[in-house]
Order: structure tokens, then C-alpha cells, then sequence
């Protein structure tokens, strides 16, 4: 199976669009965020050092990312990176660790991005998540799955996401260029309704199934 990345700002889709890739064609989904907030949640070595960025928006240092994907790709196949790489430097570090086949560019406008976010919430207990304007829970601000009582991430808050925003121009929009480079982007416009980014999606990647 290819590996792939999921590139596009903060807010795009790319956890959606990932969770559904690797429900319905096996892919290993990789998620640098997701990983991070369990080791914050762990209270582990990587987590202390991590959390003070994290809530400030800035990108945790590329030495202990790459060292963390390192460590869970190894051997393996059919992953989708979520989140990273975010930086040239980790795009680099990538190719020591795993050859990429296609690179989904999610393209989404700031107004978009904050508007979106604002609105985002995430369950606690399993993962889900829900977006108060778009895809409401049910019952008021209580997971659908679980029960519990939805939370707003700490760098979903106004101040930070503007950050965020910031930091994803600067760091990772120069990624474009450099996997364009390489002949292996695709640009799926992320403002359209998820089962047709999903769509867009799949037919990027084509018959590859496992
Ligand atoms: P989003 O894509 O919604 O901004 P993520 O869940 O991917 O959020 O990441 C949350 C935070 O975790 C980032 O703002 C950053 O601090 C850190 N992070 C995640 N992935 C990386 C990465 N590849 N490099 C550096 N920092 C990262
Ligand atoms: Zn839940």
C-alpha cells in the first residue's frame, strides 16, 4: 500500500478525512497531534515538553517529532500522515524514514479556518468529534457515542488560532511548492461538504486498497 500525506492549515478536515480513509480501506492513520495530546494526557517525557507549545500554537521541536513517527513507522506500509510532516526540515527527515506516494493538499481560506475551529469540540472519553454549527451533537454539547460532556481544545481558543494560522503559512506552506517538486501533490478544495472532499479523496488515491 502507498503511503500518503494529508497536508492543509489547521481546521481543514484532515482528521475527518483520515479516520474515514482508515475505517474503510485499512490505511494506519498517523496523527503527530493525536499523539502528542495522549503523551500530554500520559504526563510522559515527550508530553511535558511538548504541552507549552502545543497551547501556545507553535510547532513542537523537529527532532522530537521525527524521533516519535520514527519509532511508530518502522517496518510498515499504508500509512497516512495526519499532521505532519510540518516543516521542511521533518519533510526531509521523512524521506529517511518512509517513501511517500501522494501528498493531498486540503486548501481552506483563514476566514474559514477560524471560523470552523471556533465552532469545533471534541469528546474526551473516545475521540469524536463534532462541530457546533456543522455537525452537532445531538443532545447539547454531550457525545453521541459516549455520553460525555464535549470539550473545547485548549489551542482551539481565538488567540491561539490565529497563531496556528500564522505558523501553517510560514512553516508548512513552503511543503506545496516542494511536493509539487516532486510531481506527487493534489489539491482538493476543503471548503466543500466532507463526503465530497472524502470523494475528491478517494479518487486521488485511486485503486490502492489493501
Ligand atoms: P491542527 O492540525 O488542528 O492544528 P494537530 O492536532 O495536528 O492540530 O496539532 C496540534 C498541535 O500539536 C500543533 O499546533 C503543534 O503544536 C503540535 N504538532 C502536531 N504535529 C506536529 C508536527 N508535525 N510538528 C510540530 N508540531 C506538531
Ligand atoms: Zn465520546
Amino acid at each position: 500500500m502507498k503511503n500518503l500525506i494529508l497536508l492543509g492549515p489547521p481546521g481543514a478536515g484532515k482528521g475527518t478525512i483520515a479516520k474515514r480513509l482508515a475505517a474503510e480501506l485499512g490505511y494506519l492513520h498517523l496523527s503527530t497531534g493525536d499523539i502528542l495530546r495522549e503523551e500530554v494526557a500520559r504526563g510522559s517525557e515527550l508530553g511535558k515538553k511538548a504541552k507549552a507549545y502545543m497551547d501556545a500554537g507553535e510547532l513542537v521541536p523537529d527532532e522530537l517529532i521525527l524521533a516519535m513517527v520514527k519509532e511508530r513507522v518502522a517496518g510498515k506500509d499504508g500509512i497516512l500522515f495526519d499532521g505532519f510532516p510540518r516543516t521542511l526540515a521533518q519533510a526531509r527527515g521523512l524521506e529517511e524514514i518512509a517513501p511517500v506516494q501522494l501528498v493531498l493538499l486540503l486548501e481552506l481560506d483563514r476566514d474559514t479556518v477560524v471560523r470552523r475551529l471556533s465552532a469545533r469540540r471534541v469528546c474526551p472519553q473516545c475521540g469524536a468529534l463534532y462541530n457546533l454549527i456543522t455537525s452537532p451533537p445531538k443532545e447539547d454539547e454531550r457525545c453521541d457515542s459516549c455520553g460525555e460532556k464535549l470539550i473545547q481544545r485548549e489551542d482551539d481558543r481565538p488567540e491561539v488560532i490565529a497563531r496556528r494560522f500564522q505558523v501553517y503559512m510560514r512553516d508548512s506552506v513552503p511543503l506545496v511548492d516542494y511536493y509539487q517538486g516532486k510531481g506527487i501533490l493534489v489539491r482538493l478544495d476543503a471548503a466543500r461538504p466532507p463526503g465530497e472532499v472524502y470523494a475528491a479523496a478517494l479518487h486521488a488515491i485511486g485503486d490502492d486498497r489493501p
